[in-house]
């Protein structure tokens, strides 16, 4: 019979939580369910939260929007606050901190007078474990197929969604990845959307596709190579617009495409110009006259195909109506590709050098093409307990939303409500000031909300209308920093 001893030097894991329950000076953040206990001096698990002699205090500064970049010079450290109309101020949840549980009011409950009505505006970082992005990726090159899982640092993240017109579409994050699966897919999941989300850059890899550096604001990097062309249209969209621009120059203009390939003779557009069959007939699924679906596989060659040489999709030319010297004009999507042939006696495609007029017509195919970049929208969740910090009667607060009587903000930008129920938004990550985003490790990203309605409505749906501080006292109390927001944003609050 073995007999086990404990270690008289191992210590004793009860003794040392007794002991550290016991230890001065310790704090407790109780913002999230992580309850970190604070040293002196330190910060919890998040940074967001620390031990200031002995206080637990938010470690980044409340933000509040200034309507215009001189009132920012008031944000120094002697800042009152004053003078500032309120028209000219908004106060964001961005360093509000989170009340955990959501029974407690919100951080900050402000009331001002905006033309002539009393508004308030009930400000909180919300903690989302319901919450992901949305990525729009500028690039006709083919990342990978739907529902193809989304890497990083080989943890899956999300997923490829439906493409969108010009755009490669990923979904990323979602309870799933951020609670349904290894602490590790969790903890990587957070992390990813939390880059994103305060525009920071990252690498994800598509399984059987490519990878892609990705960044709100900038080209995307697919597989090494930055984007540079968002697609002027699918195949068909290019004959439509370009088609009376090649008359006269080319007999026949192909615009490959993976999804809608277009062959201008056959299009409708160049029956229109009264063109000339021209009998080359490409390969795929003809599903109308000039627009064919699937000439090829996706992948990162011509018009978002695998295609390298564009006479891979001529399945055969017809002697019928076809005739030796025919100019063909074969061209991408974004007019990165293009290619100039001309039928020799036994009509075959042989290249030639681009006339000048043909060559100005592909450049404005690439003129017509906006810069490829990524957008990032983040979306989440606002219709759960985080309302209770706003009102004692949630399902009220869902219908003000929804009804249009309460604004939701989220760092004072606008967002999207999606209709039916909860309150479901998405916002351009953008469109926030910088870092706006935070995180908890339980992990779930951390969002600044705002909710704004006018008082009477909001004592109407039993909020706490007891918390609500003046502006002019929030403002000389919290010793905010100000900000300006990027200039293509509406300022949160009427003039
Ligand atoms: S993780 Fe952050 S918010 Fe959560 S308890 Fe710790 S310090 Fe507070």
């Amino acid at each position: 019979m073995t007999t086990t001893h404990a270690d008289p030097a191992a210590p004793d894991e009860a003794a040392l939580a007794a002991a550290k329950l016991r230890e001065p000076g310790l704090v407790t953040c109780d913002a999230c369910p992580v309850l970190c206990r604070i040293r002196p001096g330190r910060t919890g698990a998040c940074d967001r939260y620390g031990n200031v002699e002995g206080r637990l205090a938010r470690m980044d500064p409340l933000t509040v929007l200034a309507r215009r970049p001189e009132l920012v010079r008031f944000a120094g450290a002697d800042w009152s606050g004053n003078p500032l109309a309120a028209q000219d101020v908004f106060v964001s949840a961005i360093g509000a901190g989170t009340t955990y549980p959501d029974y407690k009011p919100a951080p900050f409950i402000v009331g001002a007078e905006i033309d002539g009505v009393e508004m308030v505006t009930v400000v909180t970082e919300g903690i989302f474990s319901y919450c992901g992005l949305k990525v729009k990726i500028d690039t006709d090159r083919h990342l990978g197929p739907e529902c193809a899982p989304v890497r990083a640092q080989g943890e899956q993240v999300g997923h490829v969604t439906t493409a969108e017109y010009g755009s490669q579409m990923l979904s990323l994050g979602g309870v799933r990845h951020l609670t349904g699966g290894s602490k590790r897919e969790g903890v990587v999941t957070c992390e990813t959307l939390l880059t994103l989300a305060n525009g920071g850059a990252a690498e994800l890899a598509v399984d059987g596709g490519a990878s892609v550096i990705v960044q709100p604001g900038q080209a995307p990097i697919v597989d090494g190579v930055a984007e540079h062309r968002m697609r002027v249209g699918c195949g068909s969209a290019a004959i439509g617009m370009f088609a009376g621009q090649w008359l006269h120059h080319a007999d026949e203009v192909i615009v490959v495409d993976d999804h809608i390939t277009g062959v201008l003779s056959e299009h409708q557009a160049g029956r229109f110009l009264d063109m000339r069959p021209a009998g080359v007939r490409v390969r795929g699924r003809r599903s109308t006259p000039g627009r064919y679906f699937q000439v090829a596989e996706p992948g990162l060659g011509w018009g978002g195909t695998d295609i390298t040489d564009p006479l891979a999709v001529i399945e055969r030319i017809d002697p019928k109506l076809a005739w030796p010297g025919l100019r063909l004009l074969m061209v991408s999507t974004t007019g990165e590709h293009a290619a100039w042939f001309v039928l020799d006696e036994a009509l075959r495609p042989v290249a030639a050098p681009m006339p000048a007029p043909v060559a100005a017509a592909v450049a404005r195919i690439a003129e017509n093409c906006e810069p490829a970049l990524c957008t990032v929208l983040f979306m989440a969740g606002a219709g759960g307990s985080l309302r209770a910090g706003a009102t004692e009667n949630p399902v009220l607060l869902t219908r003000a939303v929804q009804r249009g009587r309460a604004r939701v903000t989220a760092g004072g930008a606008p967002v999207y409500v999606w209709p039916g129920g909860g309150i479901t938004f998405m916002v351009d990550v953008a469109n926030l000031p910088a870092n706006a985003f935070g995180h908890v490790p339980t992990p779930a990203l951390v969002a600044p909300i705002e909710f704004t309605l006018p008082r009477t409505d909001y004592v109407r749906l039993g909020g706490h209308a007891g918390r609500v501080r003046h502006l002019a006292d929030v403002l000389a109390e919290a010793r905010p920093r100000a900000v300006t927001q990027p200039a293509h944003v509406p300022f949160p609050v009427p003039p």
